[in-house]
């Protein structure tokens, strides 16, 4: 049924300072056993914090902690270790690997999930993807729940404490998702929720982009001073929510195809996915013909925000002709490689690449 289109995003978004206090009566409804899953960091940060904010609700949370990687038996384990609580409900908190551990988790249990991510590196909290890993930090698949989070609770006192790194990196994530949405939009391409996209995911993914260039380096600066301000409020806006319903609505295309390769590349595997997607970014929009000047545009952006715009900047020095044929075959196996208005080759990758390399 390709003439179906669907649009998905989560029931209700929270952001503020001290968002973390309305958790309690957000969660309520779900029943009085919410389990919150979290990791070793967090816990000690937030633990005792966020047990009061359920507890004040009435409710008695069952805390579970995420040892190390993300895996498919460490959240078998979590989940088989509340079964019989009879939970209504569970609550991820903080960076990716917590969140997406909840979303494991309330996928096993088949109970709605709720995101309370304490810093903003990615869009995930919104999503309804699961990124699953193996025990050597090689990403084996990205599992998808039912429906989005039912709630995202988005604290930015917490967001402004957290090092500034994470933001800026998702300031890196957020940046592609017009250009991914565009080039889903003009092909034959099919959003995360298999379908065509309705207009309504570019609208957004656009909103993102022009909220990231108004915002980002006065946001910024405000991270890392520790300071909440409304350019940190608009930043993380564009970030967390409007990123990640531009993309699950508009598409991915090149640019996070282009991760696949990297997580494999030497050196560039350490970096953080928001900043893979920044260079990707770039690679993207060379490869689909982007006016010079637009793309050297794009550059400047990303050094002012400070993310690479070269696979050195990523932590891949020297690279050979060897390592960027293999960054462009891996990247070839990319399902969102068909979200492009023309198809590109592994020899068309390469190139688009090497011109990146080779600017100025
Ligand atoms: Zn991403």
């Amino acid at each position: 049924m390709r003439a179906l289109r669907v649009f998905a995003g989560p029931l209700r978004y929270v952001q503020g300072p001290g968002a973390l206090d309305q958790l309690g009566g957000l969660v309520a409804a779900y029943g009085p056993r919410p389990v919150v899953v979290t990791d070793p960091f967090v816990r000690d940060l937030l633990g005792e914090r966020v047990e009061g904010v359920l507890r004040g609700a009435g409710l008695r949370p069952e805390i579970r902690v995420l040892p190390g990687e993300i895996t498919a038996a460490a959240a078998d384990e979590i989940a088989a270790s509340v079964a019989e609580v009879g939970a209504g409900l569970v609550i991820g908190l903080g960076g990716g690997k917590a969140l997406d551990a909840g979303k494991a988790v309330s996928l096993r249990l088949g109970v709605p999930v709720v995101t309370v991510p304490t810093v903003a590196s990615n869009d995930s909290p919104t999503s309804k993807a699961v990124a699953m890993y193996d025990a050597g930090h090689r990403m084996v698949s990205v599992d998808q729940l039912s429906a989005n989070p039912h709630a995202v609770v988005v604290d930015t006192a917490l967001i402004a404490a957290a090092p500034v790194d994470f933001l800026r990196a998702g300031v890196g994530d957020a940046v592609s998702k017009t250009f991914e949405a565009a080039a889903c939009a003009a092909g034959t391409g099919v959003t995360t929720l298999g379908t065509r996209p309705l207009r309504i995911g570019a609208a957004i993914a656009a909103a993102a982009y022009a909220t990231l260039r108004a915002h980002a380096v006065p946001g910024l600066s405000a991270c890392a001073r520790g300071e909440v301000t409304p350019d940190l409020e608009a930043l993380v806006e564009a970030v967390v929510l409007l990123s990640g319903m531009g993309f699950e609505n508009g598409g991915l295309s090149l640019a996070h195809s282009l991760t696949r390769g990297l997580m494999q590349a030497r050196g560039a595997s350490s970096a953080l996915h928001g900043q893979h997607v920044a260079w990707a970014t770039l690679v993207q929009r060379v490869a689909e013909y982007a006016p010079d000047d637009e793309v050297a545009e794009l550059r400047g952006f990303l050094r002012e925000v400070g993310l690479p715009v070269t696979l050195p900047g990523l932590g891949m020095d020297a690279p050979t002709a060897d390592e960027i044929r293999g960054i462009a075959r891996v990247t070839m196996t990319a399902p969102h490689l068909a979200n492009l208005a023309r198809p590109v080759t592994e020899g068309d990758l390469v190139a688009a690449i090497l011109e990146v390399e080779g600017a100025p």
